[in-house]
């Protein structure tokens, strides 16, 4: 159960990363992550970040979900949260629980498999957006 071992050859910048995912708490974009970090790296290129996430994510430390436009958003592996997000107004709130965690803890245990992290998002619309189809119909 050691996971001390996959920080050992970060880079700085990766670093830098993991502690502005940790201390935002919340999915951020890359682009956004980008422009947190350059409050104290001003040089930092945004491909750094990319760059910087991609290999984040191969040692487990990071995950990504999609936003409703697309754009990956980006978290700390350990911020295990998933969400119910309207499809017209692209909100997203989050569920209370995570009702795959058993599953996911069976999976941990398998060798065939390393699972670092999991995403389960429901889609639909909203009570202010479903009232307002109402409304029109
Ligand atoms: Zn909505
Ligand atoms: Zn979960």
């Amino acid at each position: 159960m050691s996971q001390s071992s996959s920080t050992d050859r970060l880079t700085h910048y990766q670093e830098q990363i993991l502690a502005t995912l940790k201390r935002l708490d919340a999915p951020i974009s890359a682009q956004d992550l980008h422009a947190h970090l350059r409050q104290v790296q001003p040089r930092l290129g945004l491909a750094t970040v990319y760059r910087g996430l991609e290999i984040l994510k191969i040692k487990g430390l990071v995950q990504s979900r999609a936003a409703v436009t697309g754009e990956a958003l980006y978290s700390r592996v350990e911020q295990d949260q998933h969400y119910l997000t309207c499809l017209q107004c692209g909100t997203s709130t989050p569920l209370t629980l995570c009702p795959v965690q058993e599953m996911a803890n069976q999976l941990q245990q398998s060798k065939s498999f390393k699972v670092y992290y999991h995403t389960l998002e429901f889609f639909g619309l909203c009570s202010p957006c479903w009232e307002q189809q109402e409304a029109k119909s």
